[in-house]
């Protein structure tokens, strides 16, 4: 059996724990690897490796680190379909998916790359008589980033990118489900240039980031995961006295009002919704349909449906892929199941896809609609992350609202609608972190930042772009005077500026 191992110090270190997890290739159901499980005392010396290269690596050049991020750009640009090909192998998302997943993350490298401009201070003259005032960003050494199965690329470079700009050490503990794709990035960071121990790979579960959340060497945690996870993360890492970021779960709502062109509307919540498999913490899950559209939007929907291409990542017609395993499938079958039982009206059964069940042993199942869901259903309240879109039906804008704004998650909604004036007044009334009208994953670009509200994130700081370098540094103040020495007097009073 292959087996995948931790990149530590710029080179492959092996795992002596005994305990792996298996990798599969969720297209044929069949294991392809085993993923070896780092022990607290593996997560311990790669800690201790990331931490004599952040000495080193803070006093590198600013245009030295550029150098080496415009080279890994370059390199990964290069390599985006082998990236890619790895996503595909160990998540099952198609080609083209996980090609775009690449180029979201390679925005990041790319933003990145400005660190000598981004890392600019203030500085103030004479803030007293013959006193300067200047601010600088300084590093805070070893930085550790947890980050989910959905996105294996993606999600590690908006994390890592900024992280090691800015002049600290890294250390990823990439999702124990598809772990390859991290390994190939951290290679191309040390054949860009990056120094040994800058960037390091963890492979493990629970007990690998338990050690990282406790080690007194790591300064700060970014994760990117599911809500109960993130809450847990969140509050074990503070509490080690770390700076936390924990990005959690989503419940994403598309409103639809009556006067959005139905096809266009449509088009955009079959693509958000089932791109994927669902697998998207921005995906689409709720469409609140808005008086007289639901009717025909759902028929629309419903009729895309039936056209799409579901298969394995090495059919060039697919569309979309499996799910990550087969107990996850199975678990969010359930979910269709139970919402019958509930009350809903299944429109479109994914159950019955001529893959679902996996004759062959993929973790395929279809596309579901469900029509006629509400609050309090089981459909409606969880996460399902799956190939699923309910419907909940909504007299009013405000009503369509409240259920935005009622929902414990908040991470991405969208309103469609042709009329700015009610967009504009969505935008000021949601409770959520990111909006799109007329867009149906507004993702932001890496020159802004990503984060949800409420259960959506634990912690005050999104991820990426600007907010990325605030989290990975912090912010030294110098005061300054070259006083004439005659003219010094000792004076107890504390220090006025006037
Ligand atoms: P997960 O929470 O199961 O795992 C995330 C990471 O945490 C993995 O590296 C995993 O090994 C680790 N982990 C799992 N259980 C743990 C535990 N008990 N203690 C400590 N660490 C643990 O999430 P997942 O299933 O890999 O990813 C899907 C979830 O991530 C969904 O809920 C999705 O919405 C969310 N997600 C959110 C965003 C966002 O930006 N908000 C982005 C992508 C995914």
């Amino acid at each position: 059996m292959r087996r995948i191992d931790s990149w530590v110090g710029g080179v492959p270190a092996v795992s002596g724990s005994g305990r792996t997890a298996p990798v599969y290739d969720p297209a044929t159901g069949r294991v392809q690897a085993e993923v070896a499980l780092s022990s607290a005392d593996e997560v311990a010396r790669a800690v201790t490796v990331a931490a004599e290269a952040a000495t080193q690596w803070r006093s590198s050049s600013l245009s030295t680190r550029a150098a080496v991020l415009f080279g890994f750009r370059d390199l990964l640009a290069s390599r985006v379909d082998e990236v890619a090909a790895l996503v595909t192998s160990e998540h099952g998302k198609v080609p083209d998916d996980a090609a775009g997943e690449v180029a979201r993350g390679l925005e990041n490298v790319e933003f990145a790359c400005g660190i000598p401009h981004l890392l600019k201070g203030g500085f103030s003259e004479q803030v007293s008589t013959g006193v300067d005032v200047h601010s600088v960003r300084q590093p805070l050494g070893v930085v550790a980033g947890i980050t989910p199965f959905n996105f294996p690329a993606m999600v590690p470079l908006w994390m890592l990118a900024n992280a090691i700009a800015c002049g600290n050490s890294f250390i990823l503990k990439p999702s124990e489900k598809d772990p390859s794709a991290s390994l190939l990035l951290a290679r191309l960071l040390t054949e860009s240039g990056l120094p040994d121990g800058v960037c390091n790979v963890v492979q493990g579960d629970k007990v690998a980031v338990d050690a990282l959340l406790d080690h007194p060497d790591v300064a700060a945690v970014s994760f990117v995961g599911s809500t109960p996870v993130a809450r847990s993360v969140y509050t074990r890492g503070t509490a080690a006295g770390k700076r936390v970021q924990a990005l959690g779960g989503a419940k994403n709502h598309m409103v639809v009002l009556p006067d959005a062109p139905v096809d266009l509307a449509a088009d955009a919540a079959v693509s958000a919704a089932y791109g994927s498999a669902g697998e998207r913490c921005m995906a689409v899950s709720v469409v609140v349909a808005v008086g007289e559209v639901a009717e025909p939007l759902i028929a629309a929907i419903a009729g895309r449906l039936s056209k799409l291409h579901i298969g394995p990542g090495t059919d060039p017609d697919a569309e979309m892929g499996p799910l990550i395993t087969a107990g996850h499938r199975d678990q969010v079958a359930a979910y269709v199941a139970g919402a019958e039982a509930e009350g809903a009206t299944v429109v479109v059964d994914g159950r019955r896809h001529e893959l679902a069940g996996g004759t062959d042993g993929g973790f395929f199942l279809g596309a579901s609609l469900l029509d006629g869901v509400r609050p309090g259903m089981r459909v409606y309240d969880e996460e399902i992350f799956g190939p699923v879109l309910s419907v909940v039906r909504a007299a009013t804008y405000d009503e369509a609202v409240a259920l935005v704004n009622g929902n414990p998650y908040g991470n991405g909604t969208a309103i469609f609608t042709r009329d700015g004036g009610v967009a504009r007044r969505f935008q000021f009334d949601v409770v959520c972190g990111m909006v799109g009208v007329n867009v149906p994953i507004p993702v932001p670009v890496a020159t802004y930042s990503f984060g949800g509200w409420k259960d959506s994130l634990f912690g005050d700081a999104h991820m990426y772009g600007p907010a990325g370098i605030d989290f990975y540094t912090r912010t030294k103040v110098v005061t300054t005077r070259w006083p004439d020495p005659s003219t010094s007097a000792v004076d107890l009073g504390f220090p006025r500026t006037r």
